[in-house]
């Protein structure tokens, strides 16, 4: 008896490393992209906005109010409820487990995981001559979670924890170099104040909801950068917080947060009853630029949320 329960252990343990550890074949297109660019948003430390989205300004509301969006704020992000591990989550289709990054590894070391590709990664190797680019508050997140060989251009891109530029400096920064560049295929943009308002005056706080509304400007003034025509504009949040200013554990508070996605030709109606996850945006930026999800990424995009 000892025998057989050794080996359904060994045989799940076999198992479960074969699948983290197995080799990342590289995929391919199946058609054409359906935008032309695609950005992503991210506000560290909004949660679900905070209550259900009670902070959503008048302008967000319309924005991701159109028959071609959806916007939810109860979803989960990934456990624990912290920043390197959902960010990672959210880039590279996997749960944190799998990526294996936390906050202290994404600030002194790079992403070397070749089995777990970001998904610049895997555009960059369908497309090379894709126009990535990533302009973070928070400097783990060029640094530590997006490999040097995905070719991104980022901003900034140096070791360290703390951050570069205030928020505005970020929302300037992406918007002149867009006037500069031109729009990417892929644009990822953090904000970090309603989590740093969250973590000194409390998640909830006047302070706090004060940041999450002034970011939604922010987002605003690089969406308007964008034809809506041709464009899916993506909004995350990491994770929430708790009032006394804490957050990595499993309440509502800290687990929920906001996912909306707004595209031309977008079915809403997909995303009713879906559970978002941070390990399922990979998978919905790869199926909306028509390349194939790499098996090694664990999240999915909600079925015919690009009619089909
Ligand atoms: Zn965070």
């Amino acid at each position: 008896m000892k025998k057989i329960f050794l080996l359904v252990v060994s045989v799940a343990l076999l198992l479960l490393l074969t699948c983290c550890n197995s080799e990342y074949l590289p995929v391919k297109a199946y058609g054409e992209p359906l935008y032309k660019s695609i950005v992503v948003i991210g506000f560290d430390g909004a949660g679900g906005m905070f209550r259900d989205g009670d902070t959503l300004t008048d302008g967000f509301r319309a924005f991701f109010g159109t028959e071609d969006s959806s916007i939810g704020f109860d979803y989960h992000c990934e456990s624990p409820s912290i920043s390197a591990q959902n960010w990672g989550s959210y880039l590279h289709g996997v749960p944190p487990l799998y990526h294996g990054k936390d906050n202290t590894s994404a600030s002194n070391s790079r992403f070397t995981n070749k089995n777990c590709p970001s998904v610049f990664q895997v555009i960059h190797d369908v497309y090379p001559d894709a126009h990535l680019a990533s302009i973070s508050h928070w400097i783990p997140i060029n640094y530590g979670l997006i490999e040097t060989t995905a070719g991104v251009y980022k901003d900034p891109d140096r070791p360290g924890t703390d951050n570069e530029y205030s928020d505005e400096e970020v929302r300037d920064r992406v918007c002149s170099y867009i006037a500069e560049n031109g729009a990417p295929t892929l644009l990822f943009v953090h904000f970090d104040s309603p989590d740093a308002a969250g973590h000194s005056c409390g998640y909830g706080s006047e302070q706090h909801l004060q940041a999450i509304t002034d970011v939604q400007g922010y987002a605003m003034d690089i969406f308007d950068m964008f034809d809506p025509e041709t464009t899916l504009f993506i909004v995350i949040a990491d994770h929430g917080g708790t009032p006394d200013g804490d957050h990595g554990g499993k309440t509502e508070a800290e687990m929920d947060i906001v996912f909306g996605i707004r595209g031309k030709g977008l079915n809403p109606d997909a995303m009713e009853g879906v559970e978002f996850r941070p390990r399922d945006l990979a998978p919905i930026i790869l199926t909306a630029m028509r390349i194939q999800i790499p098996k090694n990424m664990l999240g999915e995009c909600p079925i015919g949320l690009f009619g089909d």
